[in-house]
């Protein structure tokens, strides 16, 4: 069987590797090699929706070695359970925090999210998996109608949910208590190019440049007490 590589349509993918490889690689090489050399030591883990729109490299600046990262629909975290069930969001939890000891996580969702409108609309009957996966964001959901605003308010409630149960995970926890390690939670707007960030001590999302600091988790970060009196 020969393969027609003339005819073949991918949407301009191999225009794009070769590009990669003539023009972008060769000013970045010495970066990739020292990444091989020393291995990644990322300091982020990034949970973010799979939405096409969300580019985290454009958000956050970071290069090469900077993220590691998970994508799922709808930037969810599934509860732990501490099972060795086939599991990639939790696997990667377990392994950005215990191998690559990362010292941030972030929870980044997004405005105009197809799974939260989903949690309003549903899905199509053939798609079980997606539907048993968007009960983790069930608790999100308004008894409104969906409008802007509602939908705005569901996906900010949703980062907030993900983010709690990240609090379930044992070693997240742990690490978060010891502040060896902070959640932040992040709202990002497409159309603006806005990321509202969450803030515990205002239980709600501000915009990144008023906040004065990346986002918080669901709770306050690690403060050490001060003296008493
Ligand atoms: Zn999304």
């Amino acid at each position: 069987m020969t393969y027609d590589t003339g005819k073949q349509d991918d949407d301009g993918m191999l225009e794009g590797l070769k590009a990669f490889q003539s023009d972008y690689f060769p000013r970045h090489q010495q970066r990739f090699q020292d990444l091989v050399a020393g291995g990644q030591h990322p300091t982020t883990l990034f949970i973010g929706c799979s939405d096409s729109r969300l580019v985290p490299y454009l958000l956050t600046g970071a290069g090469p070695g900077e993220l590691f990262m998970v994508r799922n629909v709808g930037a969810l975290v599934p509860p732990y359970d501490g099972s060795q069930g086939l599991h990639g969001t939790m696997a990667a939890v377990e392994f950005a925090v215990l191998s690559l000891q990362v010292r941030h996580i972030i929870v980044c969702g997004h405005s105009h999210c197809g799974a939260i409108r989903a949690l309003y609309e549903g899905v199509p009957d053939r798609a079980v998996a997606l539907k048993a996966w968007l009960e983790l964001a069930t608790d999100a959901a308004l008894p409104v109608q969906p409008s802007t605003e509602a939908m705005r308010r569901t996906e900010q409630r949703s980062v907030e949910l993900q983010l709690a149960r990240l609090m379930d995970y044992p070693m997240v926890r742990e690490k978060v208590e010891a502040g060896a390690l902070a959640l932040h939670g992040w709202h990002y707007v497409i159309e603006t190019g806005e990321v509202h960030v969450f803030d515990a001590t205002r239980a709600g999302f501000v915009p990144a440049a008023e906040a004065g600091h990346s986002g918080t988790g669901p709770f306050m970060p690690h403060v050490e007490p001060g003296p008493p009196g």
